[in-house]
């Protein structure tokens, strides 16, 4: 039935049982297009129509102009609706109606504009009027279609009609609309028309090709309106795309008591369960269903009586529309193999076919809804796997807000790590520390976190920072201990001598409550309700399925027992990065630690690390237990010293005595270590070279523990020592010295031996460009993607937050590349980076420990370069598991 040829066509018909298009046309059609025309030709009671494609949006927009045979092609479209339905177009004793719908590639709800009941004129009312058989439901069409169509076409704004409306109710002294009467809505309607003649110094057009133009014309527009740029802008929508028009002849869910309109899930969004859930409106206009003005009516008995709710169901009232849509609904199913997301209206009795998608679902729903369409024999197990985003995973491991209980933000921040937690404001640690002994839940609030933080941070229920970005200080800590965590939240000013904070005209105290939702950056006022996480028997399923098909490895990022045990839980099968310098965070570890660092001599220094070697070996001790037999990769220090000096005095002088050194010998130190830039300062293996016996005493702690270890458990442990922050085979092969020199002293002195091995974290520009050089001594490579980021761009993990979210909302990049791997840039390095240790050592482990290391598109990327492993924090483990399974099934597609 095409009305031009394939290559130049620009009007695709469908109705009656056939149509020019299909499902797989969406680039073209877009959503609601490709797939009317794909019902349309199941034999789905479909109104007739035709769709003006994509491509046509994108030259009338770049041109001004409509292309040459357009209208040709919408005249014969319309010609072929008006013979389907026997009406015909401004006719004024049968007129056919349409509907003038936006419809993307992507699903952009409410985001461009619509026109219904076009067709309309001060002739073809009367003919609604004699047809209908119902003046009031013609004249309440017509005024409708004003309203819209001057709101969406003429540019007259809608608040003006509603006014009119209000005006015309209250003079005549109803409440409802319900109880105007026929000759009300014409009244209105002969005021509506008055009103747009003033405003625009012309009458309403009464030419039903220039309404249809103009409608086609305004929707075309609408893909360039303010909201949907800013939603494409938000979900990675290319501006090219366009939007399809769909024009449709009108069906009328507002005819009578017979008539309704409606929207059904083929099964439930939330929980996935096999049950059709929606609501409709007797006697209703789509715009009705989701202005809210009315409170929609439940589809099934079942979920009426459940809700306790009284007006009755379609089930009851419509039984044999109701029949059908459930006919309807599982031949949908079966078709599109998915659940579908419909919308539906019924004109006298008549079931009528609207729309049909994927529908959009929780992460519970999508993992239920993929294993039983397995089960249900719909769809094979590599598909399932592809049906679940990754990242929703995240929604189920922690605790999330009640969506239902929709508030406005307060504020907004970055999500650094995700769940729902509420309690009252606190700004000290120790202040965390106190309410939450006595059982009280806190929210720690600071400008930003260090490690005098923590137990405050342990205490927390959750973390709130104003300044920081994704790999702060706060966000990493936060996300290893899965605490709910949002970073550089610029506009809460904090006053911590006033123990209050502010957001523009908003004061929040200390002990007021706050509600954090990790996963989307907000923070609300007041306490909402969260929900507990619980994983289901379709996550072990799904997971499982996973499991069999991918090929990389998935280790965790850990360095407590807690850590660990949760990660294997989660199924992680080692350890990537083992951060030595965070297990000295505890208020008891953090003072000889700085004893340590601040030592002004080397017999200082060893008598603090005399210290902190017991700690360390008990530390690995337990965590080579927990991971038995499982790899596990520690790394030599690397503490950014300004994450670990002192402020305080009060802190200085615990230093001082610890170290039994004079307060101003502390505070000397301490000022000559200040550094401008830490995170290109004295730390990862410069600490090494500088000071060896940092690196002895960690060896020794390492080795030792993996003697005990390996004696009392019977299962061999190979720990990974890892030298960070390394840019030349040299600075790796003075450090691989120190450690095998001590490894064979401590396994001498213990006469055993253990099989460990040494590698190094590639995490700078140089060692990624020197990476055959550097193999000679590393049997691994794992890559520090979050310092690699960092130092390729040359911006700081610490400050960047709050000009790259600038740069994400003027488009000048599209992620966070703290987030998402920088794949054309940082990619490049770690790509070059592989190639260059596989040339000098084949065999070489590779594997990321970045905070990429968790998420999806960049474990695509490390299936792509063939690396051996990702290693995530412990709550990313599933995400991990799944996203590394779906790069090995689309690298066979
Ligand atoms: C990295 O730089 O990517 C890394 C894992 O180390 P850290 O975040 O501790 O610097
Ligand atoms: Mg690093």
């Amino acid at each position: 039935m095409s009305v031009s040829s394939p290559a130049e066509q620009m009007v695709y018909s469908f109705g009656d049982g056939t149509a020019d298009g299909h499902a797989g046309m969406k680039d073209v059609l877009g959503g609601k297009g490709a797939n009317l025309a794909e019902m349309c030709t199941l034999g789905l009671p479909v109104p007739p129509g035709f769709t003006i494609p994509t491509t046509v949006c994108m030259d009338f927009l770049a041109k001004g102009t409509w292309p040459a045979g357009l209208e040709d092609a919408v005249s014969a479209a319309i010609n072929q609706i008006e013979q389907i339905v026997g009406r015909r177009f401004g006719d004024a004793d049968a007129p056919l109606l349409v509907s003038v719908r936006s419809g993307a590639r992507a699903s952009m709800p409410g985001m461009m504009d619509t026109v219904l009941n076009l067709g309309l004129n001060d002739d073809t009312v009367k003919a609604l009027v004699d047809a209908s058989g119902d003046e009031r439901f013609a004249w309440d069409s017509y005024r409708r279609f004003i309203q819209m169509y001057s709101d969406v076409v003429l540019g007259i704004d809608h608040h003006m009609f509603e006014d009119t409306l209000e005006d015309l109710k209250e003079e005549r002294g109803y409440f409802r609309d319900l109880e105007m009467e026929a000759e009300d809505w014409r009244d209105l309607v002969v005021r509506y028309r008055a009103l747009v003649a003033e405003e625009l110094d012309e009458p309403f057009p009464q030419n039903v090709h220039d309404q249809l133009w103009g409608a086609i014309r305004a929707v075309f527009k609408s893909w360039t309106n303010a909201r949907a740029i800013t939603y494409r802008t938000l979900h990675n929508i290319p501006d090219d795309w366009g939007t399809a028009v769909n024009v449709q002849a009108m069906v009328f869910g507002n005819l009578d008591d017979d008539s309704a309109t409606g929207v059904a899930f083929t099964r439930d969004p939330n929980t996935g369960e096999r049950l059709l859930y929606g609501e409709f409106l007797v006697n209703a206009q789509g715009e009705d269903v989701v202005s809210g003005i009315r409170t929609p009516q439940h589809l099934t008995k079942a979920s009426r009586e459940h809700a306790g709710a009284k007006r009755p169901a379609m089930e009851e009232v419509m039984p044999r529309a109701y029949g059908q849509l459930v006919d309807i609904c599982t031949q949908l199913e079966t078709h599109y193999c998915d659940m579908q997301d419909i919308e539906f209206t019924v004109e006298q009795d008549r079931l009528w076919m609207l729309q049909t998608r994927s529908g959009k679902r929780t992460a519970k729903a999508a993992l239920k809804i993929a294993v039983d369409l397995v089960d249900e024999g719909l769809i094979d197990q590599d598909q399932a796997i592809m049906r679940v985003d990754p990242a929703a995973l995240d929604q189920l491991l922690h605790p999330t807000l009640d969506e239902e209980a929709g508030k406005t933000p307060a504020l907004k921040g970055l999500p650094a790590a995700p769940g729902a937690a509420a309690g009252i404001v606190v700004f000290s640690a120790d202040e965390a520390e106190r309410q939450a002994r006595d059982g009280v839940k806190v929210i720690l609030v600071r400008h930003e976190t260090s490690p005098e933080d923590i137990h405050g941070m342990h205490a927390a229920e959750a973390i709130l920072t104003a300044r920081g970005g994704m790999t702060s200080h706060a966000a990493v800590v936060a996300r290893g201990m899965g605490k709910p965590c949002i970073v550089g939240a610029g506009t809460l000013k904090i006053d911590l001598e006033e123990g209050r904070a502010t957001v523009l005209d908003t004061v929040i105290n200390a002990g007021d409550t706050i509600t954090i939702d990790g996963a989307s950056g907000s923070v609300y006022l007041g306490e909402m309700p969260t929900i507990e996480p619980e994983l289901t028997g379709e996550f072990a399923t799904l997971m499982g399925w996973a499991d069999a098909r991918r090929r990389m490895k998935v280790r965790t990022n850990a360095e407590t027992e807690r850590d660990a045990k949760t990660a294997i839980k989660f199924g992680a099968e080692g350890i990537g990065l083992c951060r030595t310098e965070h297990m000295f965070f505890e208020t008891d570890r953090i003072i000889p630690m700085r004893e340590m660092i601040l030592a002004n001599d080397e017999a200082g220094r060893r008598a603090a690390l005399e210290k902190l070697l017991p700690m360390q070996r008990g530390d690995f001790l337990e965590l080579f237990y927990e991971m038995a037999g499982l790899p596990v990769t520690i790394r030599l220090l690397d503490p950014p010293l300004h994450e670990f000096l002192p402020h305080s005095d009060a802190d200085m002088q615990d230093v001082a005595d610890a170290a039994g050194v004079s307060l101003d010998d502390v505070k000397s130190r301490a000022e000559s270590l200040h550094e401008l830039n830490p995170m290109l300062g004295h730390r990862g293996c410069r600490l090494a070279v500088t000071y060896p016996e940092i690196a002895e005493m960690q060896t020794q702690a390492i080795i030792e523990a993996a003697i005990w270890a390996a004696k009392e458990s019977g299962k061999a442990v190979v720990p990974e020592i890892m030298v960070p922050l390394v840019g030349s085979g040299g600075e790796l092969a003075f450090v691989k010295d120190i450690i095998d020199r001590t490894a064979a002293a401590v396994m001498k002195a213990h006469d055993a031996q253990i099989d460990y091995q040494v590698g190094t974290m590639i995490e700078l520009p140089r060692a990624a460009l020197m990476a055959d050089e550097i193999a000679d001594h590393a049997g691994f490579f794992s890559f520090g993607t979050n310092d690699l980021t960092q130092t390729v761009f040359g911006i700081s993990r610490d400050d960047a937050g709050g000009f790259l979210n600038d740069y994400q909302r003027k488009g000048v990049i599209d992620r966070d590349p703290f987030v998402s791997l920088d794949q054309q840039g940082v990619g490049k390095m770690v790509a070059m980076a592989a190639e260059g240790g596989r040339a000098t050592r084949p065999d070489i482990k590779l594997g990321i420990c970045g905070e990429h290391g968790g998420d999806p598109s960049s474990i695509t990327f490390c299936e792509e370069l063939g690396l051996d492993y990702v290693s995530c924090s412990p709550y990313r483990v599933p995400i991990a598991r799944l996203a590394a399974a779906q790069a090995v099934l689309s690298k066979q597609d």
